[in-house]
């Protein structure tokens, strides 16, 4: 089932995700639902808290990226990242390595929103896999980078707070108008909620 993909403005994004103490069948099928969301809407990553749920839940999948580098170890053994794509990650915890590199990002919450974000170019993730598992991941490059947005997704963080401030600046006008549109969306939400209970 294709969920809707909250847009800038709704607090949902703002909450850091809890922790998932049991991985369910509501687990699994909000995964599910989240990566058939993502794929709809051609994304490569998808956390929880874009379809309105705050736990430390993320989707991703880079397989449709053919032109961004990247590798990755799987529990220790290099792996094709595209083998192992639709990624499911619980409760993710990354380490990131010291060198930095610039990217392009963009995010399904920002419609027509792009940036320059320094991002870390290694990283190593400990997360459990939907059976409940223990994985660990360690990635450069294009994965690398899409893991620490989504990373972010789930501790409240959004690619803007990553912005240099003239890059924010000069979006400001269209940051504004979005947060505008999905605040009077909320109301309206709101509103219609009011009358069905009414
Ligand atoms: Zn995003």
């Amino acid at each position: 089932m294709r969920l809707s993909i909250l847009q800038y403005g709704d607090p949902i994004l703002r909450a850091k995700g809890a922790r998932i103490e049991q991985i369910d069948d509501r687990v699994r099928e909000l995964a599910a639902n989240m990566t058939e969301t993502m794929h709809a809407a051609n994304g490569v990553g998808l956390a929880a808290q874009q379809v309105g749920e705050s736990i430390q839940l993320t989707v991703l999948d880079i397989s449709q990226v053919e032109d961004r580098p990247t590798t990755m170890r799987l529990n220790r053994e290099e792996v094709d990242p595209v083998s192992v794509m639709p990624l499911v990650l619980v409760n993710p915890e990354v380490d990131l390595g010291r060198e930095a590199e610039s990217g392009t990002e963009g995010c399904l919450s920002f419609p027509e929103i792009t940036g320059e974000i320094d991002r870390a170019k290694s990283i190593h993730v400990r997360a459990q896999n939907l059976e409940g598992e223990p994985i660990e991941i360690e990635t450069t490059g294009f994965l690398a980078r899409a893991i620490q947005h989504e990373v972010d997704h789930l501790n409240g963080i959004l690619f803007i707070d990553r912005m240099s401030s003239a890059a924010k600046t000069s979006l400001s006008s269209k940051l504004k108008r979005l947060q505008k549109e999905t605040q009077r969306g909320l109301k309206h939400r709101q509103h219609a909620v009011a009358e069905t209970t009414l």
